[in-house]
């Protein structure tokens, strides 16, 4: 017997004779976490655990193995190429590719079709579809025609690698065809310069997502492996995942399908600036549109996504030093900034997927009202405590709303669309001070570094316009009112600063003098044009769905109070 049994043994003797022995050694001391620290951990550990199963299940798949070219992200044009131009002119409709079968074509196994009215009809007057039926196209067969499922016989229900695509009756093997249509095919809708993808929800080879995976070809019932996607639209989520991409069945959320028109709208926004960018190659001229578009859509992409706005603004620095003329022939310069614009692509669009809170969205607004204000010069304090919670978070913003911090990262641009630099707070006491507002553009952008220009802010909006933007801003936050109501009060005061620097400029011409710029020319740069105060065209979104695909009506005022 060792010597801790011993021990033991004599231990439990004494005690059942009535003596007192000493207890079991102290726990030794370990580090204790935080229920913070700790959830924060196992997070990161199945964020981790997810990515790394995705990529080796794609990597394993024959979609890749069918197409090696994809395997390099470098190599991938998608949403790179302008799109025919006479759908990127500005009142045209966004393309976007449709299911067949949602489009009312009897495309489906059982000869027949889904016509979904609220998505042709409805979302018709702003959206033009294309077609695209990947079994009838994509794998030959006819209607009526048997039924396909996922199959995946390996025992890791889970490894989509593994998943086929079968027919039920045939047994036939559809994987590699359905993986050879989908490359050629989406190389196809990017140059037909789609925008957006509505997918047929609970299909196969179509849905988005909840499709069942059955572990062999007759297993009878609903299928007992995990839902997944179909398998042509898992690889248009693979190979295209900044494309907008969304179901029939999600669509009929307001709010997701608001969503989906703004990132539709984004998308052919980014396909124009293309087409300018291809025009100014062909003309030799060291013209990027990168930074007018970023311009535009930075407060958009700040009210999904405060942190993927650094990574927006370094890329589009970077951008700026591939300015020179001389340098645009040279062939690595054009690949690098290939290579900015893609990455540009990939941050920006996968920022907008992420829903935007209606914090983040106020904090936008406020900054919008504080240029109109003449107060944008306040840094809002950024969080350097990444294990905020959620709650905390919220007061947090909600102290910046009342205490009025803004964005504060906002990059002054000269008509060139240079950078000029991040302005410094202008003091408002001294009424004589001659601000430097004038920038030399024959100059290098390093020469800006010299010196740190000053731009007057003026107030340019009335005081109670500013309390009424304000108060609008406060009841958007606490879910009072919808959206279009602050948005309207910010066009409002656009198009009332429009006319008032029209008169401006017709007065100076009249007395033949110079009369400098207009007080609202700064606010009308900045704000004017933001996509984030007019997201989308389409002016019906809160008014579209009558009936969602069961046929249940949305009431107006439901609607009304979801955005
Ligand atoms: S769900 Fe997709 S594959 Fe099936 S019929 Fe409709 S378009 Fe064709």
């Amino acid at each position: 017997m060792n010597d801790n049994k011993k021990l033991t043994f004599e231990n439990k003797q004494l005690r059942n004779v009535g003596v007192q022995t000493p207890g079991p050694p102290a726990f030794p001391n370990v580090q204790k976490f935080t229920p913070k620290e700790r959830s924060a951990a196992s997070e990161a550990q199945s964020r981790a655990a997810k990515e790394a199963n995705k990529s080796k299940a794609w990597m394993n798949s024959r979609f890749c193995a069918a197409r090696p070219e994809f395997e390099t992200v470098i190599s991938r044009k998608f949403g790179m190429i302008p799109g025919p131009s006479e759908r990127l002119k500005t009142n045209a409709k966004v393309h976007v590719a449709l299911s067949a079968c949602l489009n009312g074509e009897a495309v489906r196994h059982n000869a027949g079709h889904c016509f979904a009215p609220f998505i042709v009809d409805d979302m018709g007057e702003f959206l033009s579809f294309e077609s695209v039926c990947p079994e009838v196209e994509g794998l030959g067969l006819g209607t009526p025609r048997e039924t396909i499922r996922l199959v995946n016989s390996s025992g890791d229900l889970e490894d989509w690698g593994q998943t086929t695509l079968v027919g039920t009756k045939s047994c036939n093997n559809y994987t590699s065809m359905m993986a050879n249509y989908t490359a050629s095919r989406l190389h196809d809708l990017d140059k037909a310069g789609i925008n957006g993808y509505i997918l047929k929800a609970l299909s196969p080879s179509c849905g988005l997502r909840g499709i069942p995976v059955y572990p062999s070809v007759d297993t009878r019932g609903r299928g007992s492996g995990k839902a997944q996607s179909g398998m042509f639209a898992k690889a248009l989520m693979e190979l295209w995942p900044e494309l907008p991409v969304e179901d029939e069945g999600r669509l009929a959320d307001v709010s997701l399908r608001h969503s989906f028109y703004t990132r539709v709208e984004a998308h052919r926004r980014w396909r124009c600036m293309l087409e300018k960018r291809t025009n100014a190659r062909n003309k030799k001229q060291p013209y990027i549109p990168l930074h007018t578009f970023h311009k535009n859509h930075l407060l958009l992409a700040d009210s999904h996504s405060a942190t993927s706005v650094k990574l927006l603004e370094d890329l589009v620095k970077e951008a700026s030093s591939h300015r020179n003329i001389d340098n645009i022939v040279e062939n690595d310069i054009l690949e690098k900034e290939d290579d900015i614009y893609r990455r540009y692509y990939n941050t920006f669009f996968n920022a907008l997927k992420r829903t935007g809170g209606r914090a983040s969205t106020a904090r936008c607004l406020r900054y919008c009202l504080s240029v109109l204000e003449g107060k944008d010069d306040k840094k809002e304090v950024a969080p350097d405590n990444e294990s905020e919670t959620a709650a905390e978070g919220e007061k947090r913003r909600e102290r910046d709303l009342d205490n009025g911090s803004m964005l504060g990262m906002f990059l002054e641009y000269d008509d060139g669309d240079e950078i000029l630099k991040e302005t410094e707070c202008v003091d408002k006491t001294e009424p004589n001070i001659n601000y430097i507002a004038m920038h030399d553009k024959n100059k290098g952008i390093e020469t800006h570094n010299s010196e740190i220009p000053f731009i007057q802010r003026f107030c340019v909006i009335d005081p109670e316009d500013a309390l009424e933007i304000s108060e609008s801003i406060k009841d958007y936050y606490n879910a009072l009112v919808p959206l279009s109501m602050p948005l309207s009060c910010f066009k409002r005061q656009i198009k009332r600063l429009k006319l008032e620097q029209k008169k401006y400029l017709t007065t100076g011409e009249q007395l033949n003098c110079d009369m400098g710029n207009h007080p609202g020319s700064r606010a009308l740069d900045i704000l004017d044009n933001q996509a984030f105060l007019e997201p989308h065209q389409c002016k019906r979104v809160l008014s579209t769905i009558r009936q969602n695909k069961f046929g249940q009506t949305f009431e107006a005022s439901h609607v009304f109070t979801c955005l």
